[in-house]
């Protein structure tokens, strides 16, 4: 079985190591055991990262497009410095990275999020763009009282 990681980032005090793979929980450690022990697993990558919204270009906000500001002192109109006078601006895209992205002896393949505990609003939309983007249902291993429950 082949494993792949991305390198973690370094603020996360909490982290696990095992066999050199950092886990960020130790939720995300035990079910990691539970893929690596799954005879009908052949891959399994670590933070797979995809890329829910791609860079857009919005309206400078400041000169409302037109690339130029009225100085209202002296009643010139200058080149917006924000947008350099180009009327737009460039914004950066949102990535989503998933836990796991699971591939089975079959060819199916899925893209598991660990969840050790309640999932914020803003988990919940970035699920949902990933959802959109890919066209592939996010998998969510909860761990509750009684094991785990997948959906
Ligand atoms: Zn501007």
């Amino acid at each position: 079985m082949r494993v792949r990681r991305k390198p973690k980032n370094k603020y996360n005090a909490r982290k696990i190591e095992f066999q050199g793979v950092t886990f960020d929980s130790q939720a995300e450690y035990e079910y990691y055991l539970i893929l690596k022990n799954d005879k009908s697993v052949q891959d399994i990558e670590l933070q797979p990262e995809y890329q829910i919204i791609k860079p857009y270009k919005v309206k400078c906000g400041r000169c409302d497009g037109r690339g130029k500001v009225l100085n209202t002192k002296t009643l010139n109109l200058n080149k917006c410095t924000l947008c350099k006078g180009y009327g737009t601006r460039t914004k950066s895209g949102a990535k989503f990275t998933a836990d796991f992205k699971v591939t089975y002896i079959d060819g199916e393949i899925k893209v598991i999020d660990v969840k050790g505990g309640p999932t914020s609003k803003d988990f919940t939309l970035r699920k949902k763009l990933f959802e959109i983007k890919t066209g592939h249902e996010l998998v969510i291993a909860k761990k509750t009282g009684k094991g785990w429950e997948v959906n």
